[in-house]
């Protein structure tokens, strides 16, 4: 019935309904009467339901088949809708965890036999593997069974099966090709090319993002090696550090995913950038009185006044898809925002450490004069040999000492693996940069004492340590957890000894330079090859390195060793390709990716 109807685009319940109509009506071995239900079958939003009404829990069936088992649709893209949601999901890394538990309980939920169908196009789209997959052969052995040739007689079919033969065979047959299809030929050829070299042999590398000279014209050869000179921010680095083939297309093929403004609300990175300049605005008009103590009515009402000038401002920025004035969406995202920014203020007026904010915005290697009038400059500042531009959101200083701090809306806390690892370089680098600020103006009696972020969120408004040094704990910065100022827990991984913080920035300077070099030589993997990491065991008690023979193919995309460290192996290496929109460009799902079994 569905082939006779195969031209006809389905909605997938009109899909399912089919389906069960078929299911009930074809006769079982052992059926009593079509009422009694031996196959049952679920949409995805069905299954949904069953697993939060713990009703799939208590389900069991002989074999259990999950279809469509592709990127996009298990897990499901995630399609924010504010006014009409089609999922309940607040983020995408909400969503992300729902499909998991989902997928845990199908896991559960067969006797003998679990089938993941995995089609390989729809129309002319290639459609690759769920990332789930991937994950579960990590963990398990994971029959693959091939259907060949599903279309026999067709077009595709007789594709697909000379792709086939050319994959198998050292010398692939030349003979009879239909004519229509003769410049396939020369495409399918090439393509099993290049399918084999990153599934099998890799032996030409340029299909897993390392340039090599010898694919490479001198122009591009010399592009590649002017990187050396530019400048760069830590956010480029650590989109490097993530994944080098995510900052190959971001940062040197410049393809950009723009946030689109189409919804009437504040976008994630129009809240960001309003809520700097508000706190900028504050405290550049509170110079000579940053402190927020007594006053504290009058300081609420400038935040106020100029959350709302800036609002006004951004409002008008719309002109893609306009915010009318009193628009509900805007003007609640905004009342949110003047919440949160209430409760870091009340936050600000408790803090009671003779550490005062003092620099706003002090810029360095950007066009534009620096915000802060006393420190920044336009010139970048030298981290190792890589010269790094930026903005250090605040500074403050006293008791000997300053500390770096960092703005976030974003609830995501930055832990001491993340900076040994490479991929959170912030903190430390501005801690350094800082000091040469300072230094160029003539300050050179303050130590570096820590990191902080400042969590400005509407649920609760926090302060973290990022990195900071335990001899100067209580004295020259806090914690504060939404309620209090503590000093940090000894027991807290961001606290270092003296020594071992300077070794840590030390560290992280060394990350940047690595970083550049390997920029440089066109060094650009998927982060699944990626195998320059090393693990902690692998660090022997001199501090040398030991490259981790862990995963026997992949490449380093770090290659020297300055200061005789590499990053430490991250605890998820894979982690940014949940939320990467580069997935069908580098196509990671199609490698098989068997020697990541430490993800
Ligand atoms: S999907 Fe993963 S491997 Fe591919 S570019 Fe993104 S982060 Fe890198």
């Amino acid at each position: 019935m569905l082939k006779s109807e195969e031209d006809r685009l389905y909605k997938s319940e009109d899909y399912i309904n089919k389906l069960r109509y078929i299911a009930k009506h074809t006769h079982y071995q052992n059926r009593a009467s079509v009422n009694e239900e031996t196959v049952t079958i679920f949409s995805l939003s069905e299954l949904r339901s069953l697993t939060y009404s713990n009703e799939l829990r208590s389900l069991e069936f002989d074999t259990v088949f999950l279809g469509d088992f592709v990127e996009g649709r298990f897990p499901e893209n995630y399609r924010p809708d504010p006014l009409l949601p089609e999922n309940p999901y607040r983020n995408e890394e909400e969503q992300l965890y729902d499909s998991r538990f989902i997928f845990y309980r199908l896991l559960k939920s067969f006797r003998e036999r679990l089938y993941l169908l995995v089609p390989q196009r729809e129309r002319e789209a290639e459609l690759i593997p769920s990332p789930f997959l991937g994950q579960l052969k990590a963990i398990t052995s994971v029959e693959t069974i091939e259907v060949v040739n599903p279309e026999r007689g067709s077009v595709p079919g007789f594709l697909s099966t000379y792709g086939n033969h050319v994959w198998t065979t050292e010398t692939p047959f030349d003979g009879t090709f239909p004519v229509n299809l003769m410049n396939m030929r020369s495409l399918i050829k090439h393509v099993v090319k290049v399918e084999k070299s990153r599934e099998k042999t890799h032996k030409h590398l340029v299909y897993e993002g390392v340039l090599t000279p010898e694919t490479l014209s001198p122009e591009s050869r010399a592009g590649l090696e002017e990187r050396r000179q530019r400048t760069y921010s830590v956010t480029e680095l650590e989109t490097y550090a993530k994944c080098p083939f995510q900052y190959f297309v971001n940062n040197v093929l410049r393809f950009r995913v723009e946030e689109e403004e189409t919804e009437d609300e504040l976008s994630n990175r129009r809240r960001g950038s309003l809520l700097h300049e508000v706190l900028f605005e504050f405290y550049n008009n509170r110079r000579e009185n940053p402190r927020v103590g007594r006053g504290f009515e009058e300081a609420r009402q400038q935040l106020d006044e100029i959350l709302d000038a800036k609002s006004e401002e951004h409002r008008n920025q719309r002109t893609e898809n306009p915010i009318g004035e009193n628009n509900i969406f805007w003007e609640t995202d905004v009342e949110k925002l003047r919440v949160a920014l209430h409760k870091w203020l009340e936050a600000e007026r408790n803090y009671d450490l003779p550490v005062t904010p003092h620099y706003f915005e002090a810029s360095f290697g950007q066009d534009q004069e620096s915000k802060d009038p006393e420190l920044g400059c336009t010139t970048p500042i030298s981290i190792g040999e890589v010269r790094m531009k930026g903005k250090i959101d605040r500074i403050d200083i006293g008791n000997g000492a300053f500390n770096v701090i960092d703005y976030k809306t974003g609830s995501s806390t930055i832990r001491m693996p993340e900076i040994l690892s490479g991929r959170s370089l912030q903190l430390s680098i501005y801690l350094q940069i800082a000091k040469q600020l300072l230094a160029n103006n003539g300050i050179t009696d303050l130590e570096a004492a820590s990191g902080l972020y400042h969590k400005i969120r509407l649920d609760q408004c926090t302060v973290e340590l990022g990195i900071g040094t335990e001899f100067l704990n209580g004295e020259a910065f806090k914690n504060y957890n939404g309620t209090d100022w503590k000093s940090v827990s000894s027991r807290s991984g961001q606290l270092l000894d003296d020594e071992i913080f300077e070794d840590r920035l030390v560290r992280v300077s060394g990350y940047v330079q690595q970083y550049v070099d390997s920029i440089s030589k066109g060094n650009f993997p998927l982060i699944t090859r990626v195998k320059t990491f090393v693990s902690p065991k692998d660090e022997s008690e001199t501090g040398d390195c030991v490259e981790s023979n862990e995963i026997p193919e992949g490449y380093g995309f770090v290659e020297s060793e300055v200061d005789g460290h590499k990053p430490l192996a991250p605890s998820n290496k894979t982690e940014p390709c949940n939320y990467c929109v580069y997935k069908r460009i580098c196509r990671v799902g199609a490698i098989a990716e068997v020697s990541q079994s430490d993800d």
